[in-house]
């Protein structure tokens, strides 16, 4: 195999073997269902409906609230019970359209109905995205219908699949990628559709064989798609790394895939593609990894956007043991969860037990300079000198440092022997630098 990949990164124990052979089993939510308006990047939705509504399933109940914002469409008929502030998977109050699940599932009119995206023109296209509440599915949320149409979209020549899923335990894409390959494909060719220069790039790690073999051999007669063997290596679905793999080239922080001429979309993302413009359904379940030693039956799972998390892990037999720690998405990347009863994301990859929680281990002790964070950092940076800068509040050092360019991949927490919270101190760093920012230009705009 021709492997791709970038420089530096970590190697970890990748624990797929828990949920890889599980196949996708749909799990019907009971009861209340709750959707967070802000579950994405970019402006909270705007609600639709009211207290005392009955609604359908593949109903908007919240629109796009701006140029950069998602719908938000319900995956149960039911009765509208509140909108109010709801507890979410990043620990805060935000607020929610509550439904009371009826069981029955009655659709909207035209739910379902197969459509031919080749009579459809762009502009139709990227409305039934935007309609549909598609977000990347990798983690990131980014509302896709406008990743899909950058200004310069006649000059993107790749259109990058990312199937590296590198997150060690997360399996849900490898089992799209197996269970529905023509609807992967399906997705892909919609998109190029609105890419009209490009051609598709599928980038899968080679502990994946299986995947690579069966998407090869299916876009093998479609000069357009073809299928890129990447090196098993973390953080390879990092989305600068990613492209520095398949193509050569390089982004920063302050830059737009576009602006090397690239588009980034996850697996997950390309099938909701495909089901929202071929089949006339809306972004309304995901496909969940549910693994870890502190889980019953290690599985995949189609569940509905809005239900607890509580009812997912219920439905993967519950809880084995008494887990340490729990956590939605993966164990780099993923935001430790202090309870279950929190809804289901569109971005929610996965829940994780974990018998033992290894940072409560392995209190941490002063910085030995060994240079092994320097050495995995997939950005060339230098985490233990930033790290310095960040806890004594020196933001200008910080940014000096290019702390900005920290992706937050965790590679150097992971190899520190002194067990430093290295990626802690970055998100807090970039966040107060991205604070100060924002105050300067409303003081800027003041004085204006
Ligand atoms: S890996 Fe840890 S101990 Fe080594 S230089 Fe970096 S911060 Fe210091
Ligand atoms: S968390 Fe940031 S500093 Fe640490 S390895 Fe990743 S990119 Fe580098």
């Amino acid at each position: 195999m021709n492997l791709k990949t970038f420089m530096r990164g970590i190697h970890l124990r990748e624990e797929k073997e828990l949920a890889e052979k599980s196949a996708i089993r749909r799990v019907f939510p009971e009861g209340e269902m709750v959707f967070p308006l802000s579950q994405h990047i970019g402006a909270p939705a705007r609600p639709l409906v009211a207290p005392g509504d009955q609604v359908r399933m593949g109903q908007m109940i919240a629109e796009p609230a701006g140029p950069i914002s998602a719908a938000i469409c319900s995956s149960v008929s039911g009765k509208v019970k509140a909108v109010e502030p709801r507890l979410t998977v990043s620990g805060e109050y935000k607020e929610a359209v509550v439904i009371e699940n009826d069981g029955l599932y009655t659709p909207v009119d035209g739910f379902g109905e197969p459509r031919d995206y080749q009579s459809l023109s762009r502009e139709a296209i990227l409305s039934i995205i935007r309609d549909a509440g598609i977000v990347g599915m990798g983690g990131a949320g980014f509302p896709t219908a406008v990743k899909l149409s950058p200004e310069n979209f006649e000059q993107v020549d790749f259109l990058i699949i990312n199937a590296a899923e590198c997150e060690p335990y997360l399996t849900s894409d490898h089992r799209l990628m197996l269970e529905r390959p023509d609807e992967l494909l399906g997705g892909i060719r919609v998109m190029l559709r609105l890419l009209p220069n490009a051609r598709a790039v599928i980038g899968i790690e080679d502990n994946k064989p299986d995947a690579v073999k069966l998407l090869s051999e299916k876009c093998s007669g479609d000069p357009k798609i073809s299928v890129q063997p990447l090196k098993t290596k973390y953080p390879q679905g990092g989305e600068r790394m990613l492209i520095h793999a398949v193509t050569g080239r390089d982004i920063n922080a302050s830059m737009l895939p576009a602006a090397a001429g690239c588009v980034v979309q996850n697996v997950a993302t390309a099938v909701a593609v495909y089901n929202a413009v071929c089949r006339s359904t809306p972004l309304i379940t995901r496909v969940m990894t549910i693994s870890g030693d502190g889980v019953s039956t290690p599985c995949n799972l189609e569940v509905s956007i809005g239900v607890s998390h509580r009812q997912v892990m219920e439905a993967a037999g519950g809880l084995k043991g008494d887990p340490e720690k729990l956590i939605s998405g993966g164990p780099m990347m993923g935001t430790a969860l202090y309870t279950l009863d929190i809804p289901v994301q569109k971005t929610s990859a996965s829940i994780l037990a974990l018998l033992h929680d290894p940072v409560a281990a392995n209190p941490s002790t002063p910085c030995i300079h060994c240079g092994r964070c320097v050495a995995a950092c997939p950005e060339r940076l230098v985490p233990q000198m930033m790290q310095v800068a960040a806890d004594h509040d020196d933001f200008e050092t910080f940014e000096k440092l290019h702390g900005m360019e920290c992706i937050e991949c965790g590679c150097c927490t992971a190899v520190c022997p002194a067990h430093r919270t290295l990626t802690q101190s970055f998100k807090y760093g970039k966040a107060s630098v991205n604070r100060l920012r924002r105050e300067a230009k409303a003081k800027a705009g003041e004085k204006a």
